[in-house]
């Protein structure tokens, strides 16, 4: 088997429009079970592979099979057989998108529960790969509305699972009926003998690959895992680097997209982050590991490709953002602290459906490890208070205090305020509202929405959202009345693509730089928002924020009355009509102009 160390996808016979779409991904190495897989599908071998979901295993089979289709005819070609209707669907999408640059490809999950029709209609109209559950591929291959004829390969996907399940005679049934001339794909998690014996007489001398690491010690580094939930990532990740005291950080994600994404939102949210990934040359890369060891950068997103080899002295913390996908790369990762004698700490983010992959680490490396809580919003506070108590602790020593010490003996004189009340105000106006986290952290209330790709996420911007959901809170506590004269205007984003108010107001506000303060009343229904905005937005903003895109949805801002206009005036609807209500404040009194014009 080949070392992940010297493969690279472009070594591995894989067509080029497949090379294309895996460069469009952004995958930067085959995982050693790609890297064993790959080259024996391509020529022909059968193949029995240990491994698990997470370790690549979908691309592993997809890469090849789409690598050898014969794009020109709409006969099916491969068949996949899946435990269940989540992961046909899951297959499916991956070879879709493994297929990207294949011109008139077509992929069709058919499992039990979805009607036929559809199916049937599909099947007629004709595609080359089908992933399906046993009962329904039976169903189909029974009625004829299947044919295997010009079947090159099947693969049996995590074969265990199906004979766990109680499919494993529908399974044999439809091996049978495939062509003799056909290449077997077997991949199990476990290989109990059932799976053993259908091996034995289905698959003809099969390259055997196991995905399994060596066990290796890795002493003097402290692992913990956190249970990915409730709490998006990004949050997750910052919350615990804020109660975290490190020095160096190397973090992990997959792609070489992510590292780039993720270190643009830690530099938004003040972290001095840089990402290190295969697309950079040698030198930029030698660059980006002398700031980490000089201190400019204090945190590296690296991929795995990337982060071998760095030995950096202060990296104090190694944190798996994703988890890699076998457990060697997980102990190459977490090589990357407790250097020069030093102790270290490592954190792995595990989301559920990656359990099994934790278990397999914590085989591999003879440790367990051990789960932690993320810290709360009171531990984060307290942190925040003594760290400011302890700044200004530090800002007594400074030269010029002095000078500003006169400069409050003249206040107090002047006012008839006490000294502890001035030292208030300015710790005040030192801090605002950014000392304490609110009381309701945004991405708790929509955990699962946080988690997305956001199309306007330029980052920055999003910490102005979080605070525009405060502002949001804090309005709807002593909601004022105001005199600006408000427009209702219909947004293209809802409760469909579940957005929040402070998604709306802080693209609102950072697009059309109109303060959130002058943002008003936000109702959401299923696939629009209703908003109320300063009457007199110039033509300028107005066209700009058609532009902007909100929860991948591009705004298309339209005036209501200007719809009304159009379409005739709006049926009454009796009653609650569905939509929630947010509001950003109206102000008593502007601190600034809105904007004038249109
Ligand atoms: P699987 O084991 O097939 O379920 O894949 C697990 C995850 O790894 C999926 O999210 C894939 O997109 C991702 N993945 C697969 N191959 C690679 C690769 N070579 N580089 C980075 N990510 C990958």
């Amino acid at each position: 088997m080949n070392t992940p160390e010297t493969v690279d996808f472009a070594d591995l016979a894989l067509s080029a429009p497949v090379l294309q779409a895996i460069k469009a991904i952004g995958y930067e190495q085959p995982s050693p079970i790609q890297a064993a897989c790959i080259p024996a599908m391509l020529s022909g071998k059968d193949v029995l592979g240990t491994a698990q979901t997470g370790t690549g295993k979908t691309a592993a089979f997809a890469l090849p099979v789409l690598s050898m289709l014969n794009t020109r005819s709409k006969r099916v070609q491969a068949l996949v057989l899946a435990p269940t209707r989540e992961l046909a669907i899951q297959v499916s999408e991956a070879f879709q998108s493994y297929a990207s640059k294949i011109q008139g490809f077509q992929v069709l999950p058919v499992y039990g529960g979805q009607g036929m029709d559809t199916q049937l209609r599909q099947l007629k109209r004709g595609v080359q790969v089908v992933v399906g559950t046993p009962g329904r591929v039976m169903d189909h291959l029974r009625r004829g509305t299947l044919q295997l004829d010009a079947l090159k390969t099947v693969v049996l996907d995590e074969a265990d699972e199906m004979l766990r399940m109680g499919f494993i005679d529908d399974v044999t049934w439809i091996l049978e009926q495939a062509p003799a001339e056909r290449q077997v794909a077997l991949f199990s998690a476990t290989m109990p003998a059932p799976i053993r014996r259908i091996a034995d007489q289905y698959l003809k001398d099969p390259e055997e690959i196991r995905i399994e690491g060596k066990t290796q010690t890795v002493d003097r580094i402290e692992q913990r895992y956190w249970q990915v939930s409730g709490t998006n990532k990004l949050d997750a990740l910052t919350r615990m680097l804020e109660v975290e005291s490190f020095d160096g950080v190397i973090m992990f994600a997959r792609t070489k997209t992510a590292t780039v994404e993720l270190a643009d939102k830690l530099s938004a949210r003040g972290y001095a982050a840089s990402a290190i990934n295969g697309d950079m040359t040698q030198k930029l890369r030698e660059r980006t590991i002398e700031q980490l060891k000089s201190g400019r950068v204090d945190i590296l997103v690296a991929t795995d490709v990337a982060a071998r080899g760095i030995d950096v002295a202060r990296v104090s913390h190694v944190i798996n953002y994703d988890i890699p996908y076998d457990t060697e790369a997980y102990v190459h990762r977490i090589g990357r602290t407790g250097r020069a004698g030093r102790s270290g700490k490592a954190i792995l983010f595990v989301a559920p459906r990656e359990r099994r992959m934790l278990r397999a680490i914590e085989k591999a490396t003879g440790q367990n490890i051990t789960p932690m809580e993320l810290p709360t919003r009171e531990e984060v506070n307290k942190l925040r208070r003594e760290q400011f108590k302890q700044q200004v602790v530090d800002t007594l020593a400074h030269p010029d205090v002095g000078y500003f010490q006169n400069m409050i003996q003249e206040l107090l004189h002047e006012q008839s305020v006490d000294a502890e009340a001035i030292a208030a105000a300015l710790a005040l106006m030192a801090q605002k509202d950014s000392l304490l986290m609110p009381r309701k952290a945004k991405t708790e209330s929509a955990p699962a929405a946080a988690d997305k790709p956001v199309k306007r996420d330029k980052t920055e911007k999003r910490t102005k959202v979080a605070a525009a959901d405060e502002r949001i809170a804090k309005a709807k506590k002593d909601t004022p009345e105001g005199h600006v004269h408000m427009v209702k205007y219909r947004i293209a984003v809802g409760h469909d693509h579940e957005v929040q108010p402070g998604d709306i107001v802080g693209a609102i506000a950072n697009e059309a730089e109109i303060d959130s303060e002058f943002i008003g009343r936000i109702r959401i229904f299923e696939d629009h928002s209703v908003i109320e905005l300063p009457d007199g937005m110039p033509e300028k903003t107005f066209q700009q924020l058609k532009q902007v895109w909100v929860r991948n949805q591009k705004l298309d801002i339209q005036r209501v009355d200007a719809l009304r206009k159009r379409n005739g005036p709006k049926r009454k609807k009796p009653g609650n009509d569905g939509a929630t209500e947010g509001r950003g404040p109206i102000p008593k009194k502007p601190r600034r102009q809105p904007p004038k014009g249109k």
